[in-house]
């Protein structure tokens, strides 16, 4: 069996990296939890043990991202793909219009939902130069009426990331952060709704956190044809207790939370983020060997995505650094080339490990 000291560099883009203190933690306790006797995986949702962890790991996000106390923390099942469902059929009038800003293939999947229930704008798109780029403020076609404006803070697939948030006057911002929350420093009041599937940077899959204005969800659409469980409003008054929670997915990102606020909160992850990204993209820009995908005024400090001169050699490149302990660099096929995803939990020595790696790639094939 693998050992901790066995594990390889795991650049994939989701499910991704953990904190090992995390694993080492959850693995100590798992067959019986401290002064409880019993795996968290077998104890009642309604139990004490489990309402203290929800209500820390909430208490923590809290903290950790300076959650202004009119909003609410919520823990849903369905990954950020519901949410895609969720937000429209909550806030988007049947017979009204919502804007998306379009940077990449999850905004795109987050506009065919969108269109299922009501009308779409397309505020700006970057389609036309395959996402390597986030329009500016002053490209955004904003329309004053719409029900809210929704963003990606950060493509996955693509690689590129807002630098600000969208000025959108009085109509709500609704943002699909699941591949960059908690990376960095998050202004909440800026936004009505931001939602997150754990599992790229906050947790395993299984839990979404949706962080939500409270006067956002008295203005809900009232459909009574709305099923209860797509309902945030339920969610909020069941403190997400409604249904049997994502228990175990929960405590996992309960312990993310208390790593990430022991390293300094978001300031001291985003400077060590910020650290690894640099360290990266400076390996790609140093001699035009390999290609970075998206414009340096946007490129994500989480997903990095680069080419190599030749398929060929992106192929041999993939099946080498897998040979040598780099997991997961293969991109994704709408991009090409690689991704090497560097989420919080990613440790500095392997992005030391790859921009090597790189070095030694491009002596022996430049
Ligand atoms: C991965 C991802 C999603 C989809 O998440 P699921 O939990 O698999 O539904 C949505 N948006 C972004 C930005 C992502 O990276």
């Amino acid at each position: 069996m693998a050992t901790a000291t066995a594990r390889v560099f795991n650049f994939a883009a989701g499910p991704a990296v953990l904190p090992l203190p995390v694993l080492e933690e959850a693995q100590r306790d798992l067959v019986s939890m401290p002064g409880v006797g019993m795996s968290i995986l077998e104890m009642s949702h309604r139990g004490k043990f489990f309402e203290g962890v929800l209500q820390q790991t909430e208490a923590d996000i809290r903290k950790l991202a300076g959650v202004p106390d009119d909003y609410k923390v919520l823990f849903l099942p369905g990954g950020a793909s519901l949410q895609f469902s969720m937000v429209p059929l909550n806030f988007l009038p049947r017979d009204g219009s919502a804007d998306y800003i379009v940077t990449g293939a999850w905004s795109q999947k987050a506009v065919k939902e969108a269109k299922k229930v009501a009308g779409v704008s397309i505020a700006a798109t970057a389609e036309s130069t395959n996402f390597n780029r986030v329009p500016a403020q002053a490209e955004l076609k904003l329309n004053p009426n719409a029900a809210y404006v929704s963003f990606t803070s950060n493509e996955t697939i693509h690689g590129v990331e807002f630098k600000y948030v969208p000025e959108t006057g009085h109509v709500p911002l609704v943002c699909d952060t699941s591949s960059d929350m908690f990376s960095r420093p998050l202004d909440v009041a800026k936004h009505s709704l931001i939602y997150a599937g754990a599992q790229k940077n906050i947790g395993p899959s299984g839990v979404v956190l949706v962080i939500v204005k409270d006067e956002w969800l008295k203005k809900r659409v009232d459909d009574p044809r709305l099923p209860t469980m797509l309902n945030y409003a339920i969610h909020a008054e069941n403190t997400s207790m409604y249904n049997t929670p994502p228990c175990f997915a929960i405590y996992i990102m309960g312990l993310v939370m208390k790593w990430l606020l022991s390293i300094g909160g978001l300031p001291g992850i985003h400077a060590i983020n910020e650290r690894k990204a640099a360290r990266l993209y400076a390996e790609i820009d140093r001699t035009g060997y390999y290609k970075g995908h998206s414009q340096k005024d946007c490129r994500s400090l989480m997903n990095v995505t680069f080419r190599l001169p030749s398929e060929e050699l992106e192929a041999k490149f993939a099946k080498e650094a897998k040979a040598a302990g780099l997991d997961g660099l293969k991109g994704h096929r709408s991009v090409g080339g690689m991704r090497a995803s560097i989420y919080n939990a990613f440790p500095e020595d392997g992005v030391a490990a790859l921009v090597q790696f790189m070095q030694e790639f491009e002596k022996k094939n430049g």
